[in-house]
Parts: structure tokens; C-alpha cells; sequence
């Protein structure tokens, strides 16, 4: 567990007045990574730290001679056009670089000593994949949404497998984009309601899932399987992901393997990383419903269950072609917390590593979708209209409305991330946003 200090008082304050705006999400106690450059240009991607309204140039305060010693390495790698670099120098580069932000940007500091260029607009910037991702696994680890989509299917319980193991899939890095993706409608195989055999046809059913990405920060020699009390050693940060789902092409194709098509043609993750430091005080109890066995032993641990969860407030909103051209923006259709999760990102990495898998700095877990108890807190279009029969309704310009069963061309996605609770700072995760494009 990351240690809280003086880089998370909440009194704190930052002489860039945006970043003590209320209900930022770049506040000076937050400092995510990312990569970005001046929007339409041809400049070289670089790494940065998110604050306030702005975007922090890592290499220009480099060059500049702004940082102290002991975090001028990290600060040199994190500017790299990938983190990966900066991220395998280990907690305390990490923790030494924050210190060192914390410093030269919160009060009683001042601007003197920061050149101007160094502090670009968010709004006049883009982003690119923040990692070098080598192998993403995609886990279903909320019990909610498991319930939730057997009962579409009249299945009463989770697979007995569910509440022993965090259940994953390997899945595909090509197709992983960061938000802002246009993502295109798949066609593939899927077999109509009551048909005998498939068709080749765009996927009608097309849907997301609300995820956290788990950025892994270490990596484990193969055959060495990490520990769950040195797990967290091994995560860097989390991010918004959206794991784009074709049902239809799914429910055909699953059976015996698991999800193929159906998951692997885009994939979608916000551009700022927020790092386990940042989440210091958002941590919660690993907590079960009464009659909910305990795990093995190898999956549990003292701080696990003192401290395993985290309190990650997300929701969803959906932005129709119509609405976004009439300028009244999106709907909001779903507000919960990570805190609901079955299983801990601690547990996720050390059962991957179990068998001996060799994680690599950079790899990402998708959290699985994030379900919470309540039918509001559904994380996936699926679970909210009941597979298409209860369609969403959406108002639109002139007091017509629209209907979502799932996903339609030109709807855009748009997932946000926050951790926020008294006494403590309230941080964000930014934006984590997608548009639908029709098939081909
Ligand atoms: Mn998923």
C-alpha cells in the first residue's frame, strides 16, 4: 500500500488557480501521466502530468533545470513518447517525481522558476496510447454484472468457478485505443433470435463495458509467480477503459473458448494514468455479502482485507448523433463504484502470476465491467435495457425521444472516473470517450 503524506492534504493548493477549482480533476494532490502534443501538429509525442486546465511538459522543466536531483531522471523518462521507461524505474522514481511536481507547484512556491512553454492547454493539446502495452487480459470480476447478464439468460448463479478465482481472458493490444476513437461497427457471425443457422452481418447488438485499466509497474521473472502481499509493488495506475462488446457475434461464437471477435476489434482507455499514490486515500476494505466464501489463502492477505478495494466513483453517459447536433449533449445512464468489485486489482495480478506468466512493465488488465447493486449501477447497455427488450429513452430536441436497445452509429461513449469524499481531495480520472462509426 502507497504511503499518504504531505502531497495529499487537501489543504493544499497550487499557484496554477485551475488546479484549486472545485470539482477539477487535476488538482496539485492528483499529477496522472500521460502523453500528448499540440493538437494537428507534427511535433513528437511526449510524456506530461495533468493540472488543473493544463498539461505539464516534462522535458521542458528538464531542460530547464526546474527539478531537483533525485527526480530528474524520472522526469527525463517520464517525457519519453511512451511511459514505459520512466514506469520501470520502480516506486521510488515514482514516488520521487511526485514529491518533486508537488513542490515546485503547490504554494508557497512560485512560477518564477517555470518556463511559460512548459504549461500547455488541455484543450489545445491530443494524446496518444500513454504505454507500450505488450499484453492485455481482460477479467470479469464483478458479481453484479455477472448475475445481471445470467439472469437474461435464466442462469440463477455465477459459474461456480466466479467465486473462487478471478475469471480472465487473454485479450488484443492492436486494437487499443485511447478516448477519442472512432470505433467501427464489426460485422462477423452471429445467429438471429430463433434461427437455426448464422449470417455474416454488421453486429447489431453493439454494446460497452464500464472497466478500470490496471497498469502494471513491475515485471515478474517467468515462472515466478508474485505474491498477493507484494502485488501492488507491481501495479503503476489505473485508468477509464472501455471494453466495446458485439453481443450478438458473442453469444454465437463463445462457446467453448471464450470471447473472440466479439472483443477484440477496439478497445478504449483514457489518456491520463492516475497513479496508486494519487489513490493513497481512496483506499477501502475488501469486502464480501455475508455468506460469500473467503479466498484461498494465496489470494488474501492482512492489507488486502484491511485495504484490497478502492472507492472509484464512475459513470457512464451516451451522446446520439442528434443530440450532439442539436447541442444538448449526452445522457447520463449509470453512476457506481469500484468499492462493489468481487475481487481486488491485488488478486487480479497475482492470479495471473500464478501459473508462473511473466507480466511486463506496461501490460494492462481490464478490471472487468464495473456492475453495482442497484439495476441504476448496470455497467454495459446490455444489463440497463435487458439484452434490447426495455430500450434506453433518449430526450431529444423537440420533445421526441430516442430508443436504445444498444449501441446506434454516431453514438458516442463517454465514461468518467472521480474519487471524492470529505476531509480528503476530490481527483479525477479525466474522460475516457468513444464514437461509433457505421460498418463497412
Ligand atoms: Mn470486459
Amino acid at each position: 500500500m502507497r504511503p499518504i503524506d504531505f502531497t495529499h492534504d487537501p489543504a493544499a493548493r497550487s499557484w496554477l488557480v485551475s488546479a484549486n477549482q472545485p470539482g477539477s480533476d487535476f488538482p496539485i494532490q492528483n499529477l496522472p501521466f500521460g502523453v500528448f502534443r499540440r493538437a494537428g501538429s507534427a511535433e513528437p509525442w511526449r510524456g506530461g502530468v495533468a493540472l488543473g486546465d493544463r498539461v505539464i511538459d516534462l522535458g521542458l522543466l528538464v531542460q530547464a533545470g526546474c527539478l531537483p536531483p533525485a527526480a530528474v531522471e524520472a522526469a527525463a523518462l517520464a517525457a519519453r513518447p511512451q511511459l514505459n521507461d520512466f514506469i520501470a524505474l520502480g516506486p521510488s522514481a515514482w514516488q520521487a517525481l511526485r514529491h518533486a511536481l508537488f513542490a515546485l507547484f503547490a504554494l508557497p512556491n512560485t512560477p518564477a522558476t517555470i518556463p511559460a512553454a512548459a504549461l500547455l492547454e488541455q484543450s489545445e493539446v491530443e494524446h496518444a496510447l500513454p504505454l507500450r502495452i505488450g499484453d492485455y487480459s481482460d477479467f470479469y470480476t464483478s458479481i453484479h454484472h455477472a448475475l445481471n447478464i445470467g439472469k437474461l439468460f435464466g442462469i440463477p448463479d455465477v459459474s461456480p468457478n466466479f467465486r473462487w478465482l478471478p475469471i480472465a481472458y487473454h485479450g488484443r493490444v492492436s486494437s487499443i485505443g485511447v478516448s477519442g476513437q472512432a470505433v467501427r461497427r464489426p460485422r462477423g457471425q452471429l445467429r438471429p433470435p430463433g434461427a437455426e443457422t448464422p449470417v455474416h452481418a454488421p453486429c447489431a447488438w453493439l454494446d460497452y463495458e464500464l472497466e478500470l485499466g490496471l497498469v502494471v509497474g513491475a515485471a515478474n521473472p517467468l515462472g515466478e509467480p508474485v505474491p498477493i502481499g507484494r502485488a501492488e509493488e507491481h501495479l503503476f495506475g489505473i485508468c477509464l477503459l472501455n471494453d466495446w462488446s458485439a453481443r450478438d457475434i458473442q453469444g454465437w461464437e463463445m462457446a467453448p473458448l471464450g470471447p473472440f471477435l466479439a472483443k477484440n476489434f477496439a478497445t478504449t482507455v483514457s489518456p491520463w494514468i492516475v497513479t496508486l499514490e494519487a489513490l493513497a486515500p481512496y483506499r477501502c476494505a475488501f469486502e464480501r455479502a455475508p455468506g460469500e466464501p473467503a479466498p484461498l489463502p494465496h489470494l488474501i492477505d492482512d492489507a488486502q482485507r484491511a485495504q484490497g478495494g478502492f472507492d472509484i466513483r464512475l459513470s457512464v453517459a451516451l451522446e446520439s448523433a442528434a443530440r450532439r447536433a442539436a447541442g444538448l449533449g449526452a445522457v447520463p445512464l449509470t453512476e457506481t463504484s469500484f468499492r462493489h468489485q468481487y475481487w481486488t486489482p491485488a488478486q487480479m495480478l497475482t492470479h495471473h502470476t500464478e501459473g508462473g506468466c511473466n507480466l511486463q512493465v506496461g501490460d494492462l488488465l481490464g478490471s472487468g465491467t464495473i456492475s453495482g447493486p442497484t439495476a441504476a449501477e448496470a455497467g454495459a447497455m446490455m444489463e440497463l435495457t435487458q439484452a434490447g427488450r426495455q430500450p434506453l429513452q433518449l430526450p431529444g430536441a423537440q420533445g421526441d425521444t430516442e430508443s436504445r436497445g444498444f449501441l446506434a452509429d454516431g453514438d458516442a461513449v463517454i465514461f468518467r472516473g472521480w474519487c471524492e469524499a470529505s476531509g480528503r481531495a476530490r481527483i479525477g480520472f479525466g474522460e475516457c470517450r468513444g464514437t461509433v462509426l457505421p460498418a463497412l
